[in-house]
């Protein structure tokens, strides 16, 4: 899919009350990612947020959203479960998801991964150097054998997931941690791929390399062109190839 249908989610709190981090978003941390989607060049980008009528994320952006990109943090009790369950539906049918950060305790990607999804953290102004483990793989296109950010929050082991199918970074920290910072799944038909830095109070989604490996991360999960989608998928009592009605 050249140029696939984007949306930005973003709680946008943090933005209107802390004021490090209208410092250094003020225009929304949803805004940053969507300018490094289009420096990358993906033109298709819309955004949607918390406190817009169902989220932003009404059945018609959702049906027109080949890839969502999800980034909330203080308030992920108040996404409603209706629209938690509308995303889920999208995902399975085939849209890809992109989980940024604090999202790995939203509800939906707590759903679809069907574990805690805890992990340890810390605030305490770390180096992070994620290296790249699956070289060759689409997401690392354009990154060397690592990403390094001189601050980000601390983000450590044991992160409570399933196993990756494909883990495409591991993250080291100055404070001795590690953590699995690139992880890909499928659920149904969709692909989900969840990237670890981020913090609100630090540039991070002016990074360069993280904006690449975001905008990678969102051509890899967009759906096939042709469509493999759930619906396109043959399922439930199906006639033989072979011979007709019961085989004698
Ligand atoms: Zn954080």
């Amino acid at each position: 899919m050249d140029n696939p249908r984007i949306t930005v989610w973003n709680e946008f709190r943090h933005e209107k009350s802390h004021e490090e981090v209208i410092r250094i978003y003020p225009d929304g941390i949803h805004n940053a990612i969507a300018e490094g989607l289009r420096e990358n060049g993906l033109s298709s980008v819309r955004t949607a947020t918390l406190d817009e009528p169902e989220h932003g994320l009404t059945p018609d952006v959702l049906a027109e959203t080949d890839v969502l990109l999800w980034w909330g943090h203080m308030f992920h009790g108040q996404v409603s479960d209706e629209v938690v369950d509308r995303v889920q539906e999208r995902v399975l049918d085939g849209m890809g998801l992109i989980v940024l950060h604090s999202g790995h305790f939203s509800k939906i990607f707590r759903k679809l991964m069907g574990t805690t999804c805890n992990l340890k953290w810390r605030e305490s102004n770390d180096t992070e150097r994620l290296w790249v483990v699956a070289p060759g793989h689409p997401i690392t296109e354009g990154i060397g054998e690592y990403i390094e950010l001189e601050l980000e929050e601390m983000y450590g082991e044991h992160f409570d997931i399933p196993h990756p199918e494909t883990l495409v970074f591991v993250s080291w920290f100055t404070g001795g941690e590690v953590f699995r910072s690139g992880c890909c799944y499928t659920r149904g038909a969709g692909k989900i791929f969840y990237f670890r830095p981020g913090h609100e109070t630090l540039p991070t989604y002016y990074h360069p390399e993280v904006r690449r490996v975001i905008a990678n991360g969102v051509r890899w999960a967009a759906p096939v062109p042709g469509g493999h989608g759930a619906r396109q998928r043959a399922y439930g009592n199906t006639p033989a190839l072979e011979y007709e009605g019961v085989r004698a």
